[in-house]
């Protein structure tokens, strides 16, 4: 094994490995080698995978494929923007040498993409596929040096045994890659391919390729809405608006799982829209009728930095003639930091134009009482997880009713979520908590029916 150098070799050409030509690149061989490390390429991978799942299908050995990412997108790029171009590269050079280096001679490694590598080995050879992987996880335990600096980088390791009915040499990899991230995400040396959380994936990338068609359509989104009760009076003066998607085929989707996804993506936008359209619309019903109820609505903490977002706002409360004071906006604790000051710009124009402001699930993340006192805010609603405790733990009794009084002390109004039992709501009610939320009152229901919850 050699040293911790940078790079790989005087010539920057791997050891051991199929190179391309001696006079350079070919236009054939473009796209065959990757032009950074000169190991063969995902191209030659894929033709190589034909080959064995050919083989192992006529009764050949058994073989596994691994593939090793060297490092996470977001740490690969810090390295760049920090330290450049050539450096990264001499990085990836560096990572390649040293997986190299745990494999025996004759295995060739095929650079798949910018940060990944990938390889065959033979089930029941000299090197079983386990063996390897903790070899290349624990040599990449001692930092890479590259141009004299360690450059700590964690891999992620990805197993398929290829006899596990893949047809497809692309499908193989794909595995490969969802493996190397499972091993990644639950920080162990490496993974088998798992088919569960393959389909997790693939689920999500379904409900995320229909929903634009949703948003188009009327039929499939809806909101509910779950009343709030004030301690005082015992009455609902505001409900919380939550959506509901009723897929065509795979049925009712929680929010709980789509909602992360869309706003990990720029779709939130337009969701984000329906929900306060709807909920602006509905406000103007209630008005008409005569109901005093006001709405909230969950906001993404990305919704806040769209141009156009208190426009639109201002443009539906004028459309539906609803009072401002009637609208609340609520986003996850944690989610938005004090110091965007374009996010808490629109949070005080917000509060500005009459409606108000509610921090969301308090206390199920790392909570920071001083966030409080940067956020332009006049709601706390406590986390369900910490009113769901109340039933078993003194320690939630001495949180609940800390933060209430913390948040009392601030000048926020506070909001109980989660309640499901008498005890609990007792409890809440009795350390002056202002109102609550939870299936011990009632559950989230549609328009019509909250009509006649409203009329009990
Ligand atoms: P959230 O904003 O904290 O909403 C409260 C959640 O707790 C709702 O789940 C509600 O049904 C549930 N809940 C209410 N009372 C109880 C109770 O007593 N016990 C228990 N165990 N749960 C209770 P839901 O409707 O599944 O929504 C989950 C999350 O999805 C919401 O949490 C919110 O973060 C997000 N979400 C829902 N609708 C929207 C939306 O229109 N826009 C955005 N951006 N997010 C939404
Ligand atoms: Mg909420
Ligand atoms: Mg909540």
């Amino acid at each position: 094994m050699s040293t911790d150098n940078a790079g790989a070799g005087e010539s920057g050409t791997m050891p051991r490995q199929p190179q391309p030509p001696a006079g350079g690149f070919t236009a054939e061989d473009i796209g065959r080698y990757d032009h950074v490390t000169r190991l063969p390429s995902r191209v030659q991978c894929l033709e190589r995978l034909a080959a064995d799942l050919d083989a192992i299908a006529r009764g050949d050995v058994p073989r596994t494929l691994v593939l090793v990412t060297l490092a996470e997108a977001q740490h690969f790029n810090r390295i760049l923007r920090a330290l450049g171009h050539g450096f990264s590269e001499d990085f990836i050079r560096a990572g390649a040498e040293r997986i190299i280096e745990c494999l025996d001679a004759e295995v060739t490694v095929y650079n798949v993409s910018v940060l990944s590598f990938a390889f065959v080995v033979r089930d029941g050879g000299t090197q079983p596929p386990e063996r390897i992987a903790r070899a290349i996880a624990g040599h990449f335990t001692n930092a890479v040096m590259v141009q004299d600096i360690p450059i700590q980088s964690t891999v992620g390791i990805g197993l398929v045994p290829l006899d596990a009915g893949f047809t497809a040499p692309a499908e193989a990899l794909r595995a490969a890659l969802t493996a190397a991230q499972d091993s990644r995400s639950s920080h162990h040396p490496f993974a088998y391919y798992n088919p569960g959380s393959d389909a997790a994936q693939r689920r999500a990338f379904r409900l995320l390729t229909d929903l634009p068609e949703a948003l188009e359509g009327d039929d499939q989104f809806t909101l509910h809405f779950q009343p709030r009760i004030t301690f005082a009076d015992h009455l609902s003066h505001s409900v919380e608006a939550l959506i509901r998607w009723q897929h065509p085929t795979l049925g009712w989707i929680s929010p709980a799982e789509f909602i992360p996804l869309v706003e990990a993506t720029a779709l939130i936008r337009p969701l984000t829209a329906l929900v306060l359209e709807t909920a602006i619309r509905q406000l103007g019903q209630w008005q008409d009728t005569g109901r005093e109820l006001g709405i909230s609505v969950n906001v993404s903490p990305r919704n806040l930095t769209e141009p156009e977002f208190l426009g639109r706002l201002h443009g539906w409360l004028e459309r539906y003639g609803v009072d401002p004071r009637r609208l609340e906006l609520e986003f996850t604790e944690g989610a938005v930091s004090p110091d965007n000051t374009r996010t808490m710009d629109t949070l005080q124009r917000v509060r500005a134009m009459g409606m108000t402001v509610a921090i969301d699930d308090f206390g199920s993340g790392y909570s920071n009482m001083a966030y409080l006192t940067r956020i332009p805010a006049d709601v706390v609603k406590i986390d369900k997880s910490l009113v769901l405790d109340l039933e078993t733990g003194e320690q939630a009794h001495f949180l609940v009713r800390k933060i209430n009084n913390l948040a009392h002390g601030l000048g926020f109004s506070v909001v109980a979520e989660g309640i499901e039992t008498a005890k609990a709501y007792d409890f809440l009610d009795g350390i002056g908590c202002d109102q609550g939320q939870g299936f011990h009152m009632a559950r989230p229901m549609p328009s019509e029916q909250l009509d006649s919850w409203l009329g009990q």
